[in-house]
């Protein structure tokens, strides 16, 4: 079992919205010391979270931007960041874009569309960052899935979603079991209905009372329920804990 370096970066694919999970869980992560990458689809804009989050927390930060969802953008964005910070030992895969579409009208570009960037873009990011955890002998992914992969839908998000978020299950799963020997757990978080602007906009206060009443607790989840558990799937204690789907979702699943 290798230890943790002293200084260590996570990468954090789509964490610059302003009011997305990456964001929050970017600082979060600051806080407590981890170095920060941020990866999104502009450059300025995962610049300037980068520089934010150095000037809030002191930390070494970088940003670069890339298209998850495009193989040869998301290796030249991690060559930038690796160039520039500690060594990486996370990454966190939470690049992804809603599809209310329901499914009769779907359209073979939306399915497409959705596929590429919250299924293959977990592919891409993972692969190219697990490439430097081998050689570093240590490494932790935390995937975004969603309670939509585990209940069939039932979200803003329809079919082709819940079919990418389903994938990243098993694509968890099955990396964990091939990557464990090299010393890389690999988890996903599967969120509830979260209080951000991803489905479609700033939720008002009947929307977020309707998805609650789905669940057992009586709220929605925010950006900093899904930052904790990312703090924890990517620390140094969480090292035998690997494929699993840790539901932070008020209840909404229960397996
Ligand atoms: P968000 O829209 O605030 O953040 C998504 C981020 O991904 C944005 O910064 C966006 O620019 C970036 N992005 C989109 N397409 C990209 C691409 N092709 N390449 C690079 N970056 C790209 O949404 P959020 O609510 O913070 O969602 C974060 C993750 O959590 C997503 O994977 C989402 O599916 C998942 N999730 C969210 C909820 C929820 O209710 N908010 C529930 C379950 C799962």
């Amino acid at each position: 079992m290798t230890a943790f370096p002293p200084s260590r970066t996570v990468i954090l694919t789509g964490a610059a919205s302003p009011r997305g999970i990456g964001r929050y869980s970017a600082h979060y992560l600051a806080e407590q010391g981890w170095n920060i990458g941020i990866i999104d689809l502009r450059s300025e804009d995962a610049q300037e979270v980068a520089a934010e989050i150095a000037a809030e927390h002191g930390v070494h930060t970088a940003g670069a931007g890339a298209n998850v969802a495009d193989n040869a953008q998301v290796r030249a964005a991690f060559d930038a960041l690796e160039a520039a910070l500690p060594p990486v030992i996370a990454l966190v895969n939470l690049a992804g874009v809603a599809s209310p579409v329901p499914y009769l009208e779907v359209t073979p570009e939306e399915w497409q569309r959705v596929i590429d960037i919250n299924l293959n873009g977990v592919h891409f990011s993972t692969r190219r960052a697990v490439e430097s955890m081998v050689a570093l002998g240590v490494g932790r992914v935390v995937n975004l899935s969603s309670v939509s992969a585990q209940r069939g839908g039932g979200t803003f998000s329809k079919t082709a979603y819940s079919a990418a978020k389903a994938g990243v299950i098993g694509f968890t799963r099955s990396t964990a079991r091939e990557l464990g020997e090299a010393g890389i757990t690999v988890n996903a978080i599967s969120p509830g209905p979260i209080d951000t602007d991803i489905m479609g906009g700033t939720l008002t206060d009947e929307r977020k009372a309707a998805m609650a009443s789905d669940g057992v607790l009586p709220r929605i989840g925010t950006p900093r329920d899904i930052a904790a558990a990312i703090s924890y799937l990517i620390s140094e204690d969480a090292g035998f804990v690997t494929g699993q789907t840790l539901n932070v979702d008020g209840g909404l699943y229960m397996h």
